[in-house]
């Protein structure tokens, strides 16, 4: 059985930043065990939905970490490797390929894609978007559609709306709530970007549901909750995701909407940690229990636990960040809107000049950013990370 030191479950973000980590740190590569069911080494998901997508950027890019460095440095790195249980007392794991023993234990196997559950999903041209050959088979199918149905207004659905129309494809998104991206977006906000996606010619199909995907033999449309009937040569749906954490159940660890951890990241078995989409950990700056689901949660629990199975042991002590680039904008947010109780926005609506500021009482919890000063950046993360009572500056900001 073949035996590591360090052993990551899940190839993906988590994993390339914690080789990155320890190779840094002088760990031997020998030492390093991962275990994917990817086909591809660890590669970055942000151009999945952007820039790759676009064609702007090549396969080569995405990479975190160059393919053959980890052959180089004695990494093992185990491809199309899923992972079937893991036994915590004999400390080893079993997979497709065989079974593997540890010494420490970094659980980051990430998300899958929910899937649509209608009539007709199983069609061809039915797409989601998670992997990277996921975006290879989106990639072609936008490039020869002349029409999109893009299911879900939350990241995705947005990122992917806005890529495909970039490509002369008549795109139309579908979304049950009554304004665009409801959960996240202030009602200003989901104005805003809808007068931008409307304007570059994307059709917005508020308070209605995709009941059914029409075709015959591939996805020609869909029929929604309403009674339209869509047509198009494809459709993809971004309607969220669930941490995968099947294999662990009767593990003994704690499952829970993903695999509970403390502040350092670690489960109750000695030596066990969990990072990334998959982490649900106590985070000590809002006081709550969160799973944050985000390329700079990946990145920075990936090396945070990297750090710690060498004995640094650290709280995780992070603002949940977000980007996100659509058209010609890229916008930033940091903190949870969850508790607020009022939005605040400074902006110049017509120069795409915003930012919004989400309130709980007089401490600031959320905000967005796009196009603004840098200062402005620096003294939102401060004021939420910090907690800063704002009561002698909130009037100042409209
Ligand atoms: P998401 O951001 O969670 O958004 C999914 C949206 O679809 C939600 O608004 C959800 O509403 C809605 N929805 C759920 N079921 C639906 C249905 N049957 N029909 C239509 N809409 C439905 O998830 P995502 O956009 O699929 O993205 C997948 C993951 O990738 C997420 O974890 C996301 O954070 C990540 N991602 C991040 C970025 C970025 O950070 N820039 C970019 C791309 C992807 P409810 O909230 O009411 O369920």
């Amino acid at each position: 059985m073949q035996s590591y030191k360090h052993l990551i479950l899940g190839g993906g973000m988590v994993a390339g930043y914690a080789v990155q980590r320890f190779l840094q740190d002088g760990v031997g590569g020998h030492d390093i065990g991962i275990l994917s069911a990817d086909s591809a080494p660890p590669y970055e998901r942000p151009p999945l939905s952007k820039g790759f997508l676009l064609g702007k950027e090549e396969e080569s890019s995405v990479y975190i970490n160059q393919p053959e460095s980890y052959a180089e440095n004695g990494v093992g790195l185990h491809l199309s490797t899923e992972v079937a249980s893991v036994d915590l007392e004999a400390r080893t794991v079993s997979t497709t390929s065989g079974d593997f023993a540890f010494e420490n234990l970094l659980i980051a196997t990430g998300s899958a894609v929910r899937k649509l559950d209608v009539p007709g999903a199983d069609l061809a041209g039915v797409l989601y978007l998670r992997s990277l050959a996921d975006s290879k088979r989106l990639k072609e199918a936008i490039a020869s559609a002349g029409s999109v149905v893009v299911v879900g207004s939350g990241f995705i659905g947005m990122e992917v709306a806005s890529s495909a129309a970039q490509q002369d494809t008549k795109v139309t998104m579908v979304y049950p709530e009554d304004r665009l991206w409801q959960r996240f977006l202030s009602p200003e906000l989901s104005d805003y970007f809808a007068r931008y996606y409307q304007e570059r010619g994307v059709e917005l199909v508020p308070n209605d549901s995709v009941v059914e995907i029409i075709g015959d033999g591939s996805a020609g449309g869909v029929r929604t909750e309403s009674g339209r009937r869509i047509k198009a040569d494809a459709v993809v749906a971004g309607i969220g995701v669930t941490p995968v954490t099947g294999y662990l159940d009767g593990s003994g660890l704690r499952i829970d909407n993903g695999v509970r951890v403390n502040e350092f990241l670690e489960t109750g078995t000695p030596g066990v940690w969990a990072a990334g989409d998959i982490a649900h950990y106590r985070d000590v700056i809002f006081n709550k229990d969160r799973r944050v689901e985000h390329w700079d949660n990946a990145v920075e629990q990936g090396k945070h636990v990297a750090a710690s199975m060498q004995g640094r042991r650290e709280p995780f002590v992070h603002v949940p960040y977000y980007f996100s680039d659509i058209f010609d904008l890229s916008y930033e947010f940091w903190g949870d809107t969850e508790e607020a109780d009022e939005v605040i926005h400074r902006a110049d609506w017509e120069a795409n000049s915003v930012n919004a500021m989400w309130f709980k009482g007089n401490r600031l919890v959320a905000a967005l950013l796009m196009n603004r000063p840098d200062e402005e950046r620096d003294e939102v993360q401060e004021w939420i990370r910090e907690g800063t009572d704002l009561s002698g500056r909130k009037k100042d900001f409209p």
